[in-house]
């Protein structure tokens, strides 16, 4: 019974607000005359009973066939919050100060861990667990390697699990355009006092976008003594390294560094395979292991282009309802020449001759035979498309004229765009076999 109500009132939500609103939401009691649900903060009871109440009393209606009434209740604190909130303070549920728009994805169970991020991880998840405990903590590392994921993930675990406490996440330039806002609204002193006095766990992401503006750095600094002195988390993303913050103040570099900096580093090709895998699982589609090999060898470097390459291959496949075959992924990725390998005009007359069983020689000579021509054509469409051979080296490799090259290149493109299935699959065949084989060197 149970289930089928939050089944009910989940399938009259959007995901988004599902998973910001009801992540703590379950039912408590039922008796004949009434439903009791309970969620973890009173906030959110709040917020629940004025933005949803309609939209259970319809769910409640839906399952018990009659006006079912209802009621919310905020379960109280967990032994671990407690313990975290200060003696002197009354137990009186303080209302989150911002709602930060968090991404229901950047949570801890979607991040995958490996050598290159596991410290930065458990500093995050220690972080998340006993905020305060170490102060403050600085995350760095490059562009798209999960520095916004982590500190998302402590909010998002705060959030659930410490209700009580007030937790900010916010960019850099927010905070700068939030500041001058309230000055030019003569209002320096309320933006002053939320962040130093209202917030017990503050998460500043990409702190670099302050590099020389001297006037907001001297305000998170006194932000920050403030906070610190208070026993409250600050947690600080930045793409780079604390020293390597040039144009900053000295003395916030000092205290940047007076906690835990843990770097993030470049993610080698295992966990990209698995960060590509659990990307394919979250989007509940499949992609062939090969095409996620292929993902992980060109997109180690930024995880946010892995993704994207995931998302568009996903995409790709689902629109066309076909599988999507290394060459195609080759196209959609705009990866324009497969690993250049010394001994790939090599292995393309094996690949040629292994496909259409004709010989190197055949290939070459002036044989007007079917197989030896389609081999031929193939062969310099592969040559010149996939391994990205300029004209004249295509020419010289397959004993032929500039022109009977381009010629053939621009006969075999209109096949394909006419629909040649045939044409197609053989290209495709040629191209997996050159493929596999590079691989095979690479290992
Ligand atoms: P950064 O803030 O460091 O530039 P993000 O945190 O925005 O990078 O990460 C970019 C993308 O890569 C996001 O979609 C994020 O979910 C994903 N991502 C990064 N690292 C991981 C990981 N270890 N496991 C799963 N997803 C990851
Ligand atoms: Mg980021």
């Amino acid at each position: 019974m149970k289930e089928k109500i939050l089944g009910a009132i989940k399938g009259k939500i959007n995901r988004r607000s599902w998973e910001n609103w009801f992540s703590t939401f379950d039912v408590k009691e039922m008796t004949s005359e009434q439903v009791t649900f309970e969620v973890g903060n009173l906030f959110i009871k709040e917020w629940l009973e004025k933005k949803y109440g309609p939209t259970i009393s319809k769910a409640l209606k839906e399952v018990f066939e009659k006006d079912m009434p209802f009621s919310i209740v905020y379960s109280s604190a967990t032994e671990a919050s407690v313990k975290n909130v200060q003696a002197n303070e009354p137990l009186v549920k303080k209302r989150p100060l911002i709602i930060t728009p968090l991404n229901p994805g950047f949570s801890f169970e979607n991040f995958v861990v490996g050598p290159s991020n596991m410290f930065a991880y458990s500093t995050s998840v220690e972080v998340a667990k006993n905020p305060g405990k170490f102060n403050p903590v600085f995350l760095c590392g490059g562009v798209g390697l999960g520095k916004t994921h982590l500190v998302q993930s402590i909010g998002h675990y705060t959030f659930r699990h410490h209700p009580d406490l007030r937790v900010v996440y916010l960019t850099s330039e927010r905070f700068l355009n939030e500041l001058v806002d309230s000055i030019k609204l003569g209002k320096g002193y309320e933006f002053r006092e939320k962040y130093r006095t209202k917030v017990d766990v503050l998460l500043l992401d990409d702190v670099q976008f302050l590099i020389g503006k001297k006037g907001i750095q001297s305000e998170l600094f006194h932000t920050f003594n403030e906070l610190y002195n208070a026993g409250k988390q600050i947690v600080i993303c930045s793409d780079r390294n604390p020293k390597d913050l040039e144009k900053f103040q000295d003395r916030l570099i000092s205290r940047f560094q007076m906690g835990i900096v843990a770097e993030i580093g470049k993610p080698d090709r295992e966990i990209c395979k698995k960060i590509a895998l659990k990307m394919i699982e979250r989007e509940k589609a499949s992609l062939d292991m090969e095409i996620v090999e292929l993902i992980a060898e060109h997109f180690s470097d930024n995880i946010r282009r892995l993704r994207g390459a995931v998302v568009k291959l996903i995409a790709y496949q689902q629109m066309s309802g076909e599988k999507v075959t290394p060459s195609d992924a080759y196209h959609i990725l705009g990866i324009s020449s497969l690993p250049p390998k010394i001994g790939a005009k090599e292995r393309i007359f094996l690949a040629l001759s292994s496909i259409f069983g004709v010989s190197r020689e055949e290939i070459l000579s002036n044989a007007r035979r079917r197989e030896v021509v389609s081999a031929r054509h193939i062969g310099i469409y592969v040559a010149k498309t996939y391994l990205g051979m300029s004209l004249r080296a295509v020419a010289e490799l397959f004993g032929r004229s500039h022109p009977t090259v381009s010629h053939t290149v621009r006969k075999i493109d209109e096949l394909i765009a006419s629909g040649n299935m045939m044409v197609r699959s053989q290209i495709e065949k040629v191209v997996d076999q050159l493929r596999a084989e590079a691989l095979g060197q690479n290992s």
